[in-house]
């Protein structure tokens, strides 16, 4: 899949549109969900252009993947659900594709918290 430029993602990683931003570094963002799922929802994306996770796979550099991960985590703590900072846990997930349900096609990670997230899959 060819990556478009002109995502709802790539457009606020451009700052042409807003995002309430929670952390940011030379290669992730993380912002709130602009429609939360629970009372925590936060994304946390790469700053490179990748469709998805399998392209990410195979084309993100060994510090972007790293990056990505560490990111990930470190969200967790700002936000304080990182069980290395005391908090309750969280659930974080990739949507893929048709099947997956993916609607933005830049990869991004969610991440579900600050109450029981529930069943894996409804
Ligand atoms: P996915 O279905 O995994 O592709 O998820 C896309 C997510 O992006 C959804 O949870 C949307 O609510 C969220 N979203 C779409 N537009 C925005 C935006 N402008 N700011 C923050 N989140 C957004």
């Amino acid at each position: 899949m060819i990556y478009d430029k002109n995502n709802i993602f790539a457009k606020i990683l451009r700052g042409e549109i807003p995002c309430k931003k929670i952390y940011e570094n030379e290669y992730v963002l993380s912002f709130y969900d602009i429609e939360p799922q629970k009372k925590i929802h936060a994304l946390v994306i790469p700053k490179g252009e990748y469709t998805d996770l399998d392209d990410f796979s195979e084309k993100a550099s060994e510090k972007e993947i790293s990056e990505l991960i560490k990111g990930i985590s470190l969200v967790a703590k700002k936000l304080g659900i990182s069980l290395a900072d005391n908090g309750k846990g969280y659930r974080s997930l990739v949507n893929l594709g048709e099947h997956g349900g993916q609607e933005v096609f830049h990869l991004h990670f969610h991440l579900f918290g600050g109450e029981k997230v529930g069943k894996m899959v409804n």
